[in-house]
């Protein structure tokens, strides 16, 4: 059969709902996704959280097609290509200070299965290799690959696929909505919340834990911000214990707190960070870990013509990737996006937070450019009031994403204040208009 118009079955989608009502964009430029009918919709989603920089940003456009003129592909096994040395070394520069490698993937997903897999390892190499217990949180988000899954904290996505990794707990998410709603900024309570951890490490050995992970502000689990103390709290029951911390900072990196990634916001070190989505601004698909310094040379023990690490991708450091990579970060230093989102946060914050009274809404979180807005959910519909909302938003030209009863936004960093206006308006005009 030919030109099947269901051949593509799409990601976390009701195939048979979109027939109905297909969403098509065919192009973007900016702030903006244009539909083949020429409508212009506000992206309130940077993408999928990626397109930090706004869409097609001309040196990174000039930059992938000048890289796939000059070298299509070539393996990062026992070879590689200057552009992937100078990324690595440039990403390095720019995240926190004692990150000094990356391994590069393709996706989020294998940024998360890589750092799981590299924290098992180091205790290997380090002749702990019973430490193989990963730690993650209620909420989290960690992708799709069966190790990321397995950390996360979201028990729908797992139910229809069986057995995961064994030897996986689970802190609680640091959130209490009757001491927490509407907290502007970081609530309080984090010391205590982070004593979670204590309390798992006293059901499980801990020398048989390799790592905890947690998103640092929890992302498409409904944005939650740290609060204060918690990370500084978790980082130190992990050093006391010899346990790594991995920071999942693919939607929080690449400046969507104001900071390159949230380990420089909130000023905690990991040992690992995985990140992907910004680090091409969206436009081609890459990922990688970000390493610390004495994690890496726990490898660097056995003979020099062994390979240390027994992982990677055809695609790792592929060309056009390390390009768009190289022209994203020099787009953040020439056109200070980290400066403009600072000065855009106060206003970002204010105006979500006048949300506060509108009809259904229960709390509304902030973290940098992001911003979460809990519905109360209409009785016998878990849902329905988040998938309304986000139809009206869309009708009205904004674009805006639902988990469940929460609305989510996550705009390209360049919003500008009249935009943060449309869509705040466009939120508030749904909401008026749901029953
Ligand atoms: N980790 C986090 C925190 C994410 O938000 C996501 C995707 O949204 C992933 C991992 C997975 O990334 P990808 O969809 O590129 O595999």
């Amino acid at each position: 059969m030919t030109n099947a118009p269901d051949a593509f079955w799409m990601p976390f989608t009701p195939m048979r709902a979109f027939r109905q009502a297909p969403l098509l964009f065919e192009r973007a430029e900016g702030m903006h996704y244009i539909t083949p009918d020429g409508r212009r919709v506000l992206d309130g989603m940077a993408g999928l959280w990626c397109v930090n920089a706004g869409h097609g940003q001309p040196k990174i456009t000039q930059a992938i097609r000048e890289a796939a003129g000059r070298l299509d592909f070539v393996s990062s096994f026992k070879m590689s290509h200057p552009d992937a040395q100078a990324y690595a070394a440039r990403l390095c520069d720019f995240a926190p200070e004692g990150i000094d490698h990356v391994f590069f993937v393709n996706s989020g997903s294998e940024a998360v299965d890589t750092a799981l897999k590299i924290a098992r390892a180091y205790h290997h190499a380090r002749g702990a290799p019973s430490r193989t217990k990963l730690i993650g949180r209620a909420k989290g988000y960690h992708g799709m690959g069966w190790g990321g899954l397995s950390v996360s904290g979201i028990g729908r996505h797992k139910a229809a696929f069986g057995p995961l990794l064994p030897d996986v707990a689970h802190l609680p998410l640091p959130y209490e909505r009757a001491s927490m709603a509407f907290s502007r900024g970081r609530p309080a309570g984090g010391l205590a919340a982070a004593e979670a951890l204590e309390t798992l490490l006293s059901i499980h050995d801990p020398a048989t834990v390799a790592a905890v992970i947690v998103e640092p502000v929890t992302g498409s689990g409904g944005v939650y911000p740290p609060p204060l103390g918690y990370l500084e709290r978790l980082r130190a029951i992990c050093d006391k214990h010899g346990i790594l911390l991995i920071f999942d900072e693919v939607i929080t990196g690449f400046g969507r707190l104001g900071a390159p990634f949230a380990a420089q916001a909130y000023g905690v070190r990991p040992d690992l960070m995985s990140c992907a989505k910004g680090m091409t601004n969206g436009a081609v698909p890459m990922g990688g870990v970000l390493v610390a310094g004495h994690v890496h040379e726990a490898f660097m023990a056995g003979p020099p013509e062994a390979i240390e690490l027994l992982h990677g991708y055809t695609y790792s450091a592929h060309p056009l990737a390390c390009a768009a990579g190289l022209a994203t970060l020099d787009v953040f230093a020439e056109q200070d996006i980290l400066g403009q989102v600072g000065q855009l946060l106060p206003l970002w914050e204010e105006r979500a937070h006048q949300l506060k009274g509108a009809a259904h809404v229960a709390d509304i979180r902030t973290a940098g450019l992001l911003c979460a807005i809990d519905l109360a959910p209409r009785a016998g519909a878990d849902g329905a009031r988040g998938g309304e909302a986000n139809r009206l938003c869309l009708e009205a030209g904004v674009l805006i994403r639902n988990a469940g009863d929460t609305l989510v936004l996550s705009p390209p960093l360049v919003i500008a204040a009249q935009e943060i206006e449309t869509i705040f308006a466009a939120v508030e005009a749904a909401l008026a208009r749901i029953d």
